[in-house]
């Protein structure tokens, strides 16, 4: 019997991974109640499909601990200082993410984890070592929080040799018994410190992933704090700390020397000190953060003993993810680019520090970030600014601390239809070989559903202008 059976499990929030969560307990023997703050017409069609299996349902409910609760299972997102798990914390019942569930279930029978998380750069970095192992003729697949619930990876049919699977801070928090085959932080940049509480705990929960790391634990040699949470990390004897960077790697590390991708860490021919990747051209597009990516991608492929031909073959293979950096056209001798993924300032930097000169489409939601490194940092690159959404005041101030040269068209508009206009003024701004970019270092909800559409309907207004 399962060590399940019969137990009293309370499911904590439905969707991406509390339904799966809530199917596999009760498919295991245990008593299991969901618990969900809202009661919408999503939640409660889930719900039916739940209490048809004889799944007992609360919802508009998540505060209060179902009678005789031995374990939570929760939704990542749910914050652990919720009233449900303090009183969990009374109780002495123990609270799992569906990773961790997941994880208990049959990771590592299911495959070995090859784990990223990063504040950035995830999701793309995932992608590409899922390329990569593909490459190498492995069966594999990108989960996680790329919108693959881990459960339905490890308990589904199909096989698996390894996974690439990206876990998020939320998931990472929930998640104290994870052992990857490697990991990997990407970067740390204030995000989320709401849920976390400050950035040394949002720090020591992405530090997690390398807990008990088998082979390599992958840090971002210019983002320190990630190679010390390596140092704290107890990892299994003989398990070593692998670097990237963007210069000529150190022993132990994966460079670039010359526009080509070298790895110093896993060196096949023991005659040589180093092994040549993949040539910089052969990542798409190759921008700096995302030869960063490419070059941690690459890191955890190496530690599972994939070879450089399959790196390079992979990284060819891989094709971004929409609004991400997208050429959307050019239009008038000036390229408009797609990077509406770029939700917070960290990613808005580092898509600002790929071109020169810039017209910048910026603003929404600013999720209490402050703007003046962004700026300061990127104000040389600046033909333009043109501000949208909500916060715009935050960046309009924050240009004229740090660019009061550079001319800022200020749209007080928090409408869809705005993003015309934005582009119209773009546009009016740019001049020959100049890139119109939209990355907006905010979120999208002040004026779209998500940055799929915010990207969407950048790209209608360029087609549009150059129409
Ligand atoms: P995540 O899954 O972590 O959100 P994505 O791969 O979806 O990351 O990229 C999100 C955005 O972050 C991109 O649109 C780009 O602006 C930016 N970005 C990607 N990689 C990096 C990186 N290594 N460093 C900084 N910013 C990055």
């Amino acid at each position: 019997p399962s060590e399940f059976q019969g137990k009293h499990v309370t499911v904590a929030g439905l969707g991406v991974s509390g339904l799966p969560a809530a199917k596999a307990l009760h498919a295991r023997g245990a008593i299991v109640t969901a618990v969900n703050d809202g009661d919408d017409a999503r939640a409660r069609e889930q719900a039916a499909e739940l209490e048809a299996l004889g799944i007992t349902v609360r919802l508009g409910d998540g505060a209060t601990l179902p009678e005789g609760t031995e374990l939570i299972v929760t939704a990542p997102g749910w914050q652990p200082g919720k009233p449900l798990f303090r009183a969990a914390e009374e109780a002495g019942v123990p609270v799992w993410g569906d990773v961790e569930l997941a994880w208990r279930l049959r990771g590592p029978d299911a495959a070995p984890w090859l784990a990223v998380t990063g504040t950035n750069g995830k999701t793309t970095t995932v992608q590409m070592l899922a390329s990569i192992l593909k490459a190498a003729g492995l069966r594999t697949a990108a989960v996680g929080n790329i919108g693959v619930s881990l459960l339905d990876a490890v308990l589904g049919d199909e096989q698996y040799d390894v996974l690439a699977v990206e876990l998020s801070s939320y998931q990472l928090h929930w998640a104290p018994s994870l052992r990857a085959h490697s990991g990997a932080v990407l970067n740390l940049a204030p995000d989320h410190l709401d849920w976390h509480g400050s950035m040394d705990a949002y720090a020591a929960d992405k530090g997690r992933i390398y807990e008990g790391n088998k082979v390599a634990c992958v840090y971002n040699v210019a983002d320190p704090r990630t190679e010390d949470l390596v140092r704290e990390a107890d990892v299994e004897e003989g398990c070593r700390a692998v670097g990237f960077t963007l210069q000529a790697p150190a022993v132990s590390q994966l460079g670039v020397v010359d526009g080509i991708l070298v790895d110093r860490a896993f060196v096949e021919n023991r005659q040589k000190n180093a092994q040549e990747l993949a040539e910089v051209s052969d990542v798409d597009p190759p921008a700096p953060h995302n030869i960063a990516n490419a070059l941690a991608a690459a890191a955890l492929a190496r530690s599972y003993g994939v070879p450089a031909q399959a790196v390079r073959d992979g990284l060819r293979a891989f094709k971004p993810d929409a609004h991400r950096i997208a050429h959307v056209a050019d239009v008038d001798g000036v390229a408009y680019v797609d990077d509406s993924k770029a939700t917070n300032t960290h990613a808005a930097e580092a898509s600002l520090a790929a071109y020169e000169p810039i017209v910048w489409i910026a603003g929404g939601l600013a999720k209490g970030a402050e703007f003046d490194e962004l700026v300061a940092n990127s104000a040389k690159r600046l033909r333009g600014v043109v501000l949208i959404g909500a916060d715009r005041a935050l960046i309009r101030e924050a240009l004229a601390r740090h660019a009061p040269e550079v001319p800022v068209v200020d749209l007080d508009r928090t409408d869809t239809g705005a993003m015309l206009q934005a582009v119209t003024e773009a546009k009016r701004l740019a001049q020959q070989g100049d890139t119109v970019l939209l990355a907006p270092a905010c979120a999208s909800m002040d004026m779209f559903t998500n940055y799929n559409q915010r990207g969407d309907a950048f790209a209608a207004a360029v087609r549009e202008l150059g129409a």
